[in-house]
Formats: structure tokens, C-alpha cells, sequence
């Protein structure tokens, strides 16, 4: 399977949106009832501040053979940022302190980072949990045939985007030949073990609502979604995460054209839940980019929004009980049952 060319980056198209300062002021402008800052402060957790950081969320750049509709990362395979040897050394000495458990590599398609492995089997090697967030067609590509062998032998946790479980709804927002390569790469993993009782390989699947809409009621959706994959595909999983699209990046540039965007923040605003605000994940996690910058999660990564310090000068004191920076877009992490890398937060 060859890259999907669907939808080109923001970035690949000089679009004004491929700016995180425009898309910033774009957010900032828009008519909303109340700021972020203030539904904050109704709940009594003004400023928002972090716990200390349990979570090492990895980006390791912005290389993707997908350019789904609604990437907030605006990832392609046009995309030529990629984290360098230096700041994947000083994540593994933060690591190496113990002090954080968890490694989530992210991207762009993480496995395209050409040390991706490395990362897993150095990260394994500290002790620490390892998740992959995985696209699945990449286990499609000749060079990465081996994919789901090498992460089954190392137990890394494999959370995988699929939007829904029928060819049209997730080729409408991630591409021809996305769903049938997607369903392959399921069985694959279902085959070495992955989602399978007592195996120990979990297998999560990520949904998010095709449109300015969102997420339904995630208990019920992920039992209907079992019975569904099984009954269509014959394919098993662990959970299922329900995630709100963050009006950001190539999802921001859908809402503005397709004249959704003032609706759509509106619709996040009122569906603010106070509950959602002890589990959003700015607040036990630290996200890295590829040029080692830091930042509160990976919306504020691409929002440009960083931390004073990079990975080659923190310290673990700077880390806990930090001031976490927010606007507008971090209405989509507190609208209805709440939302996050993991998931829905107040189900
Ligand atoms: S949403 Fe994921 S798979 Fe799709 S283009 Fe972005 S990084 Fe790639
Ligand atoms: S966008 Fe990031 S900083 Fe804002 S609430 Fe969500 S996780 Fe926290």
C-alpha cells in the first residue's frame, strides 16, 4: 500500500491555517460566552496546574503515509520534521531517573521515526510501559511487514486510530484503502495475541465523531463497537477511547469552510463539565516535539504554545505543580464526558 493521497497538508498547500500563530488568533477572536480560563475558574481549579508528570508523550515528528481530514497535527508524508538523535537521548536520560513510568510515542506516524524501535526496546529496557499510537496502515508498508511481531515481542501497548468500523465513514476522513488495510492490520495483531484474554498485548481502538459533532456516550459505544467488530470483522480490542476533535489544524480548516467553526466551539463551550477537569492529561503528562521543546500535551505542541524549559535543561522539580497554558481549543478536552489521549475523562 503506497501513501494515501487524499488531502493534502496545510503546510504542503501554504495555507494560512499551517500557521500555529494564525490558527491562535483565529481561536482567540471567535465570539465565545466565556474563556476557558473562566469555566476553569467556576470549578475552583484556577490556574490550572499540573500534577507531577507520569505520562512522556513522544512526538517524534510529523511524517505520516495518512493525511486524514481531521489530523490535528497536520502530518503527511510532505512533512519532513522528525525528532532528532539528541532530544531522543535526552528523553531516555529523563527517563532513565525513573521518575515517569510511561512513554506514549506519538506522531505523524511514530514508526516512521528511523529509531523508533531503538525508543521502544531502550524504553523497555528502563522498565517503562510503552505505548505505540498507531495509524495500522503503516503495518501495510514492504518495511513494516514486521511491525506488529516486533511491538507483540517487546508487549507494547498498541492504541489504534480506526474512526469507525464501515469503509465509508473511515475512508471519508482518512482515505481510499485506509479501512480495508486497516481491518488487515487488526487481524494481524488479533493473530499474535493482541486484545485476546490473558495475552497481556493490549489492543485500544480510537474513534473520533466523522464531523463537527461529538463523541457519543463511550461505555456504550465501545459495546457496540465489540459485538460489531466481531460480528463484521472477527476482530477483538481491549477499550475503546472516545476523542473529541480539537478545533485545530486541518480539523480547524474543515469547521472554516465548511462554515462550522462558531457552531461547532459553541457546541464545545455549552458542553463545558467541570467533571473532565481532574482528568485531562496536561495534567500528568509531558509532551516533547521533535526539536525537544516541551509542552503541556500534544494540542499545545501544535498550537506552538511551549514551556519555558526544553528536555536538554529540565529538571524534575520544574515538572510538578507547573502552570498549564490554555485557550480556547481547551474546550475540547472538557465537552461532555471529557477527552483525552486515553479517552473520555468523566464517563
Ligand atoms: S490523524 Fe494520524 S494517521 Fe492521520 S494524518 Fe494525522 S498522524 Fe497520520
Ligand atoms: S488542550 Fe491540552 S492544555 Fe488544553 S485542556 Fe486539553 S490537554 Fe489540557
Amino acid at each position: 500500500m503506497s501513501a494515501i493521497n487524499f488531502h493534502p497538508s496545510l503546510q504542503h498547500r501554504s495555507h494560512p491555517l499551517a500557521s500555529p500563530v494564525a490558527q491562535r488568533h483565529l481561536l482567540a477572536e471567535l465570539p465565545l460566552a466565556r474563556s476557558f480560563e473562566d469555566a476553569v475558574a467556576s470549578t475552583g481549579h484556577a490556574p490550572l496546574r499540573s500534577q507531577t508528570p507520569t505520562v512522556l508523550q513522544m512526538n517524534v515528528g510529523k511524517r505520516c503515509n495518512q493525511v486524514c481530514r481531521h489530523c490535528h497535527v497536520d502530518a503527511g508524508p510532505d512533512r519532513r520534521e522528525v525528532m532528532t538523535p539528541e532530544v531522543i537521548a535526552a528523553c531516555l536520560r529523563l527517563l532513565a531517573t525513573g521518575a515517569i513510568g510511561v512513554v506514549d510515542i506519538t506522531g505523524g506516524a511514530p514508526e516512521l521515526h528511523p529509531q523508533f524501535r531503538e525508543i521502544v526496546r531502550e524504553a523497555r529496557a528502563l522498565g517503562c510501559h510503552v505505548i505505540d499510537r498507531c495509524n495500522l496502515t503503516i503495518t501495510q508498508l514492504p518495511d513494516y511487514q514486521d511491525l506488529p511481531e516486533f511491538l507483540a515481542e517487546h508487549e507494547v501497548e498498541v492504541v489504534a486510530s480506526l474512526p469507525a468500523y464501515s469503509l465509508k465513514q473511515t475512508e471519508a476522513q482518512r482515505g481510499n484503502g485506509v479501512f480495508d488495510a486497516s481491518i488487515t492490520a487488526l487481524r494481524q495483531l488479533n493473530a499474535l495475541g493482541y486484545g485476546q484474554p490473558e495475552s497481556g498485548l493490549v489492543l485500544n481502538l480510537v474513534t473520533n465523531p466523522v464531523g463537527a459533532f461529538l463523541p457519543p456516550n463511550q461505555r456504550s459505544l465501545e459495546a457496540t463497537w465489540k459485538r460489531e467488530m466481531m460480528r463484521r470483522h472477527g476482530i477483538v480490542f481491549n477499550h475503546l477511547y472516545t476523542i473529541t476533535n480539537m478545533p485545530i489544524s486541518r480539523f480547524l480548516e474543515f469547521l472554516l469552510e465548511s462554515g462550522n467553526l462558531e457552531a461547532y466551539m459553541e457546541k464545545l463551550v455549552n458542553a463545558f463539565n467541570p467533571a473532565a477537569i481532574a482528568g485531562l492529561m496536561c495534567r500528568y503528562t509531558l509532551s516533547v516535539g521533535w526539536d525537544g521543546r516541551l509542552y503541556d500535551c500534544d494540542f499545545n505542541q501544535m498550537l506552538e504554545m511551549a514551556l519555558p524549559q526544553t528536555i536538554f535543561e529540565v529538571t524534575l522539580a520544574d515538572l510538578g505543580d507547573r502552570p498549564i497554558q490554555v485557550a480556547a481549543h481547551c474546550f475540547g478536552c472538557t465537552a461532555g464526558a471529557g477527552s483525552s489521549c486515553g479517552g473520555a475523562t468523566a464517563a
